[in-house]
């Protein structure tokens, strides 16, 4: 194994936790001083060449939302040198949703509740923040403990955008991931804070059978499939068990027409996550 690397700001990195889609690589890290443990996202400015931008941006979202919910990785601490830029966050040692999905084949449909509405109330207090992440998925829902219950987080910030009061709906890009992504994205009819709540269907739709909906041979049948909103409850034997309120949430989340997909305020409310919410446990 090589050496440890010491970087400067007092911290030392060790093994990876994860390799980025860009120009970067996560790295557990700890403090020299204090014996902290941090994960710190490395990225190599060469290969970053031309999009500072976005690791700009990614730092501008991430101190304005790191320290107002608890279920978002937070930023600790950044710092550069000549060849690289350094995140430093909390470090999740439970490791991505998506190797738990994995690992577990599927889980039961509380669990999925309780996890698809921690997902929500944290995306909810970012659009309240005027944020749209726009990369939800399992990869960047980290759990802060290996801890059976262990709180999860959103994290990966990367595509993130702070929304202008006066631009809802104008972004225009292409980013994400194809089958978490939602249809006015690839219509490129201008996109918002509602591409996040047809990811949260996409998501809760994976943790109650183990597959996503959309998935195809190809990332073109893919991208139609999703236009179209080509979806279904099957194979049954995943879905027998499946509850018609949770079924009925999924189609919340997953309409087409993102004027009439509903907020994440509404769908913090819906029946299905009102079960398993906090505050509005269901009496009965
Ligand atoms: P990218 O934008 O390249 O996807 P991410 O921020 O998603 O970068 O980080 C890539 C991967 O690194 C994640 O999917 C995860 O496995 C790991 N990772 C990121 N942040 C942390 C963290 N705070 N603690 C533990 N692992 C992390
Ligand atoms: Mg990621």
């Amino acid at each position: 194994m090589p050496a440890p690397v010491t970087v400067p700001c007092q911290y030392k990195t060790g093994r990876t936790l994860g390799s980025s889609s860009f120009s970067a690589v996560v790295k557990e890290a700890v403090h020299i001083t204090t014996g902290e443990y941090f994960a710190c996202k490395v990225i190599n400015k060469k290969l970053m060449a031309g999009r500072e931008h976005m690791v700009r941006n990614e730092i501008a979202v991430l101190k304005r939302v790191s320290a107002g919910h608890p279920n978002i990785c937070r930023l600790v601490d950044h710092f550069e040198t000549a060849h690289n830029l350094y995140l430093v966050f909390d470090l999740c040692t439970g490791g991505e949703l998506f190797d738990r999905i994995c690992s577990k084949g599927n889980y039961y449909e509380r669990d999925a509740a309780e996890i698809v509405r921690t997902i929500t109330s944290a995306v909810k207090y970012l659009h309240d923040e005027g944020i749209v992440h726009r990369d939800l998925k399992p990869e960047n829902l980290l759990f802060r403990s290996k801890a059976d219950d262990a709180e999860l987080c959103v994290a990966d910030f990367g595509l993130s955008r702070i929304m202008d009061d006066n631009k809802f709906n104008v972004l225009t890009t292409t980013c994400g991931t194809p089958g978490y992504m939602a249809p006015e994205i690839f219509r490129k009819s201008g996109h918002g804070f509602k591409v996040d709540v047809w990811a949260i269907g996409v998501i809760a739709y994976f943790l109650l059978c183990g597959y996503t909906p959309f998935d195809r041979e190809t990332q073109y049948e893919e991208m139609q499939a999703i236009i179209r909103g080509d979806y279904r409850f099957e194979p049954s034997e995943y879905w027998e068990g499946v509850s018609a309120q949770a079924k009925a949430f999924v189609k919340r989340c997953l309409t087409v027409d993102p004027t009439n997909r509903p907020t994440s305020a509404e769908i913090l409310a819906d029946d299905w996550l009102r079960v398993v919410g906090g505050d509005n446990k269901d009496p009965g």
